[in-house]
């Protein structure tokens, strides 16, 4: 992981002194297109770094889902909320974490994958 870490790490960097020799009237643009090539980046590693065993305990652990409130499986309603301090690790789902979730509308409780 440390090894994709510093690959990834080079292409960031090579991304934005890409980004910096875009001609003045494309540097925005540039700029932009830098930014989100650096996010997409950012995610593959988070993603490669989750599908990794739970043994590792380097990889980092996400604060809390991107989603904090999702669609109900129960009553559809988008009152699913993530309950606080509840996310862990999950190997059976495909970002690899998953949490605790309550519906506001329902009262449905269950662990679903942290999105
Ligand atoms: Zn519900």
């Amino acid at each position: 992981m440390a090894d994709l870490d510093t690959r990834m790490n080079a292409v960031k960097e090579g991304i934005a002194r890409l980004a910096a020799l875009a001609a003045p009237e494309h540097q925005r643009e540039a700029g932009e297109l830098a930014e989100a090539m650096t996010r997409e980046l950012d995610s593959a590693i988070a993603e490669a770094g989750a599908k990794e065993t739970v043994h590792d305990t380097a990889s980092p652990m996400p604060r809390g889902p991107r989603h904090e409130e999702i669609r109900c499986p129960v009553c559809s309603l988008r009152s699913f909320r993530f309950q606080k301090g509840t996310l862990r690790r999950s190997e059976d789902s495909n970002s690899g974490f998953e949490a605790f979730f309550h519906c506001l509308s329902c009262g449905h409780e269950a662990w679903h994958e942290a999105l």
